[in-house]
């Protein structure tokens, strides 16, 4: 975790904290308003890992202090996610809606300064006032209320006498400011809605951009990092830290790069429509980025913590290409799984002068210490119906009438003769075998280029493989081809030590618990 440990936002840390690196204190909070996607993971990764080395506290936060889209589902959601990665917050999970109470009290502190005051402005007045980048807003009428009537209206709107958005608590700032955010934001509003976490408790809510301040001063947060369209709040948060605050500690805020990745879509508006129009499955489909979506399509947290490790942390965000995570999803499958053999369109052989039948070894994988297997070898066998060409070009080094292959872990065949159908489609090949070229044997007396993989008819079982694709195209349309289902002949069954396997020459594959084998990522990459 190299990249995660060691950047800009580190070297704050150990600005900021110097011999106490073990006081860091870092959070997630999302809002429980829909499920995690690998952008969230970057937060979690780099929030659990630098709390890890420098011997620090990770806390996991949910921001629910908008009851409108939250549900204790997406609560549950996020926590089992987090869970996944491998990021145990312990004891460690709080909820922004335990401190609304105190976010009162902040309120009353900033009105009792005279810093904040109650306003009859409709939305959209607010937002008539407050000017523009080039144009200084204008002040709210009701801006000059005394400090008692503004803590006598506040408490009126807390006990429910006025309607949603009837009034609004605003921060006394300054309408002039060439930083928008900083012109008078609203920090309460009224909504008689009910709370996941507080029931009907409340009727006035904080604004975000008021209560993450204080969330993460009253955690002792130490590092607030958050994701780069949050660097215009920066002075607002500051500035709540420094006259709504009622304790001691003061966080620092820090922004970084948002992860996105090309060919996929990430962000919670964009996905629920994906799932409300049905174009997917569900939050778990396995061609989304989301955390769900990524487990049951056979990713590891591991797979997830490399890339992003790899992707590191920059002060800007960036577009990264999907080929990145697929070769580190590669490099690490290639060390762990077992390489099977599958056909996933079969073309049968029959190899006329064999009879009988009898065991091969065969390596598991080309790393020694994954061992090796039995596989039965018959008279009828499946191959790769794209491994046999009746006219081939040049180049093809497969099996054509007669040409020598190999068949991994077997024998050398020639092809004999073809067999088709009245449509004049090839239904069988017949071929014979050379019993002296026995894999392992030793043979060298005549050169064969290609290998076949193969699987024997009697033994073979045929299971659903899901051959997924990019859910975007390279223009950003929706690729309606994005996952094609097979009925695959496998050469076993697939074991359930062996979640993850290879198909030599396909790729890499996870048994979902659908126990259909999805393709977690092909073999081959475009990557550069
Ligand atoms: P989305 O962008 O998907 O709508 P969000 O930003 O609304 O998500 P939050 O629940 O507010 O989601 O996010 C929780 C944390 O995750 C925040 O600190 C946010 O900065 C971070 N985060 C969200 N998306 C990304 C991303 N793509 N890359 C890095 N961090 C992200
Ligand atoms: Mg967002």
């Amino acid at each position: 975790m190299d990249n995660i440990t060691n950047n800009f936002i580190t070297d704050f840390i150990k600005e900021d904290l110097g011999e106490n690196l073990n006081s860091l204190i870092t959070r997630f909070p999302p809002e429980p308003n829909g499920h995690l996607h690998i952008g969230h993971a970057k937060s979690i990764i780099l929030n659990g890992e630098l709390a890890k080395h420098f011997g620090g506290k990770f806390n996991m936060r949910f921001d629910d202090t908008n009851p409108s889209k939250e549900s204790v589902e997406f609560v549950n959601s996020i926590l089992e996610d987090v869970k996944w990665l491998g990021y145990d917050y312990g004891d460690r999970l709080f909820y922004a809606s335990n401190y609304f109470e105190t976010f009162y009290e902040c309120a009353l502190n900033l009105i009792n300064k005279g810093l904040a005051f109650v306003c009859d402005l409709t939305g959209e007045q607010v937002h008539e006032y407050r000017g523009t980048f080039t144009e200084p807003g204008k002040n709210s009428p009701f801006r000059e209320r005394s400090i008692e009537e503004n803590l006598k209206l506040f408490k009126e709107m807390k006990e429910g006498i006025y309607k949603d958005g009837e009034k609004t608590l605003r921060a006394k700032i300054d309408m002039a400011h060439p930083n928008i955010v900083m012109r008078d934001p609203v920090i309460y509003r009224i909504a008689h809605i009910h709370h996941h976490n507080t029931s009907d408790n409340w009727c006035i809510y904080p604004m975000y951009d008021y209560a993450h301040p204080l969330e993460d001063a009253i955690e002792n947060i130490t590092h607030s990092l958050c994701s780069l369209e949050f660097e215009n709040n920066r002075p607002l948060y500051n500035w709540f830290i420094e006259h709504a605050w009622i304790g001691e500690s003061k966080p620092r805020q820090i922004e970084f790069g948002k992860l996105s990745i090309s060919k996929s879509i990430l962000g919670k508006r964009h996905l629920n429509k994906l799932v409300s129009e049905k174009k997917v499955q569900g939050f778990a489909d396995p061609r989304l980025l989301t955390l769900k979506g990524l487990r049951s399509r056979g990713y590891t947290p591991e797979i997830i913590k490399t890339f992003v490790n790899e992707v590191g942390i920059s002060k800007a965000d960036g577009t990264v290409e999907i080929e990145l995570l697929e070769h580190h999803a590669r490099d690490i499958l290639k060390k762990e799984t077992k390489s099977l053999m599958a056909v996933l369109d079969p073309l049968k052989v029959v190899i006329t002068n064999y009879e009988g039948e009898e065991e091969l070894e065969l390596e598991n994988s080309s790393e020694a210490e994954l061992g090796s297997r039995k596989v039965l070898f018959t008279k009828e066998i499946y191959i790769e119906a794209s491994d046999f060409m009746e006219n081939p070009p040049k180049k093809f080094f497969r099996l054509a009438p007669g040409v020598e292959v190999r068949l991994k872990g077997a024998y050398a065949i020639v092809c004999e003769e073809i067999i088709k159908d009245s449509s004049g489609k090839i239904t069988e090949l017949r071929c014979t075998y050379d019993p002296q070229t026995k894999s392992g044997s030793g043979f060298n007396a005549r050169k064969i280029k290609g290998v076949l993989h193969w699987v024997s008819e009697k033994y073979a079982v045929k299971k659903t493989v899901n051959l997924i694709d990019y859910l975007l195209n390279e223009d950003g349309s929706l690729n309606e081809n994005s996952i094609v289902k097979k009925e695959a002949l496998i050469e076993k069954e697939i074991t359930a030590e062996d979640e993850r396997v290879q198909f030599m020459r396909h790729g890499y594959f996870y048994k979902n618990e659908e126990e259909e084998l999805n393709l977690i990522v092909s073999l081959k990459s475009s990557f550069k």
